[in-house]
C-alpha cells in the first residue's frame, strides 16, 4: 500500500492546483482520475481558447445556497493571481468582453501551464485509475484498480455532472453523502432551454441582442433560436436563475420603445407598411413570426400599437425544460458549503476531507467565472492539505 500526504481525486481546473499547490509547498501529492487524460474540460473551454478567469470576479457572480461562501477564496486568488501564472509561461491572452480573459491561442497552452506547475510540485498523476471504497480510520485508504493507497489528506474535485464523456460523474457526491454531509439538490445550469413553441423551430439559426428576464435576473447579450428552443448567452446565463415551471421575458428590441416609435413613423414614413420598417430593427423572419397584423402604418390604433409593443418587448415564453447534462456547462447545487471551512476547503465533519471546484454548490455565471471558481478554491486547499 502507498502512502501520499496528500490525494487529490480529480485532475480537471481544481485538483491540478490544488496538487501543484501542495507540491510546492513541499507536501507529497498523488492525483487520481478514473478518466485517460487529464484537464478534459479546460482543452473544450471557450470554444478551445480557455476563458481562464474575469475580470470582474466577485462572489456576486456566483449562485450559491450560501452566497458568502465564496469571498474568503476569490479575495486570496485573483485574476491577477492566475494572470501571473500565464505570464510567467509567456502565454498570450486578451479581453474579449465584459472582463472575460481567453488564451490567443490554444486552451492546451493552460493545461501545459498547470502540468509544469505540477512537475515542479513533483507532483505525480495517475489516470485511467477506478475507485472502489474509501474507508478513514486515522488515514482515508483507497481501493483502486492500480493498487491500495492512504493519505492523511483526501482532496475530491471531482466536478460536476454535465458531460460524461468528459470524465464527469456523481463520484463527488456519493463521497459526500457517504460521509454524512448535505449535497443540495443539483441541476444542468448554463444550458440551452427546449420549448414546446413552434416560433422558435421556424426560426431556427436566427442570433439576436436582447435582453432576458427572470426570477429578478436580467442579461443582455445575444440569443440563438435552435430546433430545440433557444440557446446563445443570454439564455445560458438566466438559465443558472430558471426553475422549471419559471416563465422568462425576453426583450427583444431593449434599446428602443417600440411604440413611441411608431408613432413617430406614423408621422414621417405614414404608407410605409410596419413589416417593412419593423425588418431594418431586426431579421425579417422574425418579424414576420412575431408581426401577427401587417398594414401600412398610418392605420395602426393606439391599442395595437401597445400590443404591437408588448409582443416585442415581452415575449413570454415557459420552456419545457433545459438540453440537460448532456449539454449544460455547469451543475448547479452540489456538495453544501455550510459544511466546508470557507478558508480552508475542509469539511467541519470529516478531518482531512476536502471539496473543492464545480462539485461544491458554488456555480458561476458565464464568462470565466467557473474555471475562476475551480484555481481560486484549489488554491485555497492546496495551502492546507
Ligand atoms: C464545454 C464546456 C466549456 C466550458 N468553458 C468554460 C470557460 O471557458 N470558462 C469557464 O470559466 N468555465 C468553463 N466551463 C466550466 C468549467 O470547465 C468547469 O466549471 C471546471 O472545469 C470545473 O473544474 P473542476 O476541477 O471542479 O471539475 P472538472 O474540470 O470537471 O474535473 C473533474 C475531474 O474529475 C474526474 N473525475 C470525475 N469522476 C471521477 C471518478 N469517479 N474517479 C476519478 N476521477 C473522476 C474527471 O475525469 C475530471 O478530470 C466549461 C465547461 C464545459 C463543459
Amino acid at each position: 500500500m502507498k502512502h501520499y500526504q496528500v490525494i487529490t481525486i480529480g485532475a480537471g481546473a481544481a485538483g491540478l492546483v490544488c496538487a501543484l499547490t501542495a507540491g510546492q509547498r513541499g507536501r507529497k501529492v498523488l492525483i487520481l482520475d478514473h478518466s485517460d487524460a487529464v484537464g478534459s474540460k479546460i482543452l473544450v473551454s471557450g470554444g478551445g481558447h480557455c476563458n481562464f478567469t474575469n475580470l470582474w470576479v466577485q462572489s456576486e457572480h456566483y449562485l450559491s445556497n450560501n452566497p458568502k461562501f465564496s469571498k474568503s477564496a476569490l479575495s486570496r486568488f485573483t485574476p491577477d493571481s492566475f494572470i501571473s501564472l500565464l505570464e510567467k509561461y509567456n502565454i498570450a491572452y486578451h479581453e474579449k468582453k465584459s472582463g472575460q480573459l481567453f488564451c490567443d491561442n490554444k486552451s492546451k497552452e493552460i493545461l501545459s501551464l498547470l502540468l509544469k506547475e505540477c512537475e515542479i510540485g513533483k507532483v505525480e498523476i495517475k489516470t485511467n485509475c477506478k475507485i472502489g471504497k474509501i474507508t478513514k480510520n486515522q488515514l482515508f485508504t483507497l481501493t483502486t484498480n492500480s493498487g491500495d493507497y492512504t493519505a492523511e489528506s483526501l482532496v475530491i474535485a471531482t466536478g460536476g455532472l454535465s458531460m460524461s464523456e468528459m470524465g464527469a460523474s456523481g463520484f463527488g457526491y456519493d463521497i459526500a453523502k457517504q460521509f454524512e454531509l448535505n449535497v443540495n439538490p443539483t441541476y444542468p445550469a448554463l444550458v440551452p432551454f427546449t420549448l414546446n413553441n413552434k416560433k422558435s423551430i421556424d426560426l431556427a439559426g436566427i442570433s439576436v441582442d436582447a435582453l432576458v428576464s427572470c426570477n429578478g435576473q436580467s442579461f443582455r447579450e445575444s440569443i440563438l433560436f435552435t430546433h430545440k428552443g433557444l440557446s446563445g448567452p443570454a439564455i445560458l446565463q438566466i438559465s443558472n436563475y430558471w426553475n422549471k415551471g419559471d416563465e422568462i421575458v425576453i426583450n427583444l428590441l431593449p434599446d428602443l420603445n417600440l411604440a413611441v416609435l411608431i408613432e413617430k413613423w406614423q408621422k414621417e414614413r405614414p404608407k410605409a407598411e410596419l413589416k417593412n420598417l419593423m425588418s431594418e430593427l431586426l431579421p425579417k423572419r422574425i418579424v414576420l413570426t412575431f408581426l401577427k397584423l401587417n398594414k401600412p402604418i398610418n392605420q395602426y390604433n393606439q391599442k395595437e400599437i401597445t400590443q404591437i409593443a408588448e409582443t416585442f418587448h415581452k415575449w413570454r415564453i415557459t420552456p419545457s425544460g433545459t438540453e440537460g447534462y448532456k449539454i449544460a456547462e455547469v451543475t448547479k447545487g452540489g456538495v453544501d458549503t455550510k459544511e466546508i471551512s470557507s478558508k480552508t476547503f475542509e469539511s467541519h465533519k470529516v478531518n482531512g476531507l476536502y471539496f473543492i471546484g464545480e462539485v461544491l454548490d458554488v456555480t458561476g455565471e458565464l464568462g470565466g467565472f467557473n474555471l475562476h471558481w475551480a484555481w481560486a478554491s484549489g488554491y485555497a486547499a492546496g495551502q492546507f492539505v
